[in-house]
């Protein structure tokens, strides 16, 4: 299946509609709007339409997705082909990362949200750490950028579970995108926390992201129910003070879940 993200009207219209997604996801967080009924929406919405409907009407061709995105400007650097629109694109998607943390990867991207689905499965759930999740994302992007340089081999393409969406899954994609799903249900976003290589770049943009989660010490009670509500462990390092800190998905649990009037927003600094 073709990975290269081709300039079409449907493929474009997919960027619009994921920047237009993110902008409006920034705005009912800033405004304290996005509650579990409103994600929830978003998350089965998002799904369906990012994934499944784009997923059949451009089934002979690219279904864009941020890791796709990445993927192709890495290829085009190694074969030495770089173009406009294929660069642009990856740049808009970490542009978008940089305003509001990973809005995109929260609201837009189809298998991120298919996973965030699942894992509302009301199933024991298993919070990993972040150095193991990291560590192992961090080994396999490096694992793809040497496959890429030294023998022009797209590992990931191999096992793509983003093929689920356009049915047309090769065996060790079958196993891989099996795997993903059922980890889904008792751990929080498996793929984009351990193998995405978009999760893995954009990771580095957010942490000096715009718009995150910040809390006013001035009146918060340190009752750390942000930090309860949150499925990454982002929010315990945001509490912490911490400079670097886990994958935010911009779903705004933690804000939802603070009662105290101001203590904790999706501000800028
Ligand atoms: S981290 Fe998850 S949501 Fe973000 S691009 Fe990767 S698979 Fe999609
Ligand atoms: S609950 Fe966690 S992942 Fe969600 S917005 Fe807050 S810090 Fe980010």
């Amino acid at each position: 299946m073709p990975h290269t993200p081709a300039m079409n009207p449907l493929t474009l219209t997919k960027f619009v509609a994921w920047i237009a997604v993110a902008i409006v996801a920034t705005y009912l967080l800033a405004h304290r709007k996005m509650t579990r009924r409103v994600r929830r929406a978003f998350v089965i919405g998002g799904t369906l339409l990012f994934g499944f409907v784009y997923g059949a009407l451009l089934r002979s061709g690219l279904n864009p997705s941020p890791p796709a995105s990445l993927r192709s400007v890495l290829k085009a650097i190694v074969q030495g082909n770089i173009t406009v629109p294929v660069f642009a694109m990856l740049v808009v998607l970490l542009l978008v990362t940089w305003i509001s943390n990973k809005s995109i990867c929260g609201y837009g991207c189809q298998l991120g949200l298919l996973q965030d689905w699942l894992h509302r499965v009301r199933l024991p759930k298993w919070q990993t750490p972040f150095w193991l999740s990291n560590g192992i994302r961090a080994l396999a992007f490096i694992a793809l950028i040497i496959g890429l340089v030294a023998a022009g081999l797209d590992r990931i393409g191999v096992v793509d579970p983003f093929s689920l969406f356009q049915f047309s899954l090769t065996l060790p994609a079958v196993l891989v995108t099996a795997a993903v799903l059922v980890a889904s249900l008792f751990v929080y976003r498996p793929w984009c926390r351990f193998l995405c290589p978009f999760g893995f770049v954009s990771w580095m943009v957010e942490q000096a992201s715009l718009y995150r989660p910040r809390i006013n010490r001035d009146v918060c009670k340190n009752c750390k129910a942000c930090v309860r509500a949150c499925p990454s462990g982002a929010m315990a390092d945001f509490y912490a003070g911490k400079r670097i800190h886990a994958d935010c998905f911009a779903c705004g649990a933690c804000i939802e879940a603070c009662k105290v009037k101001d203590a904790l927003g999706w501000r800028k600094p």
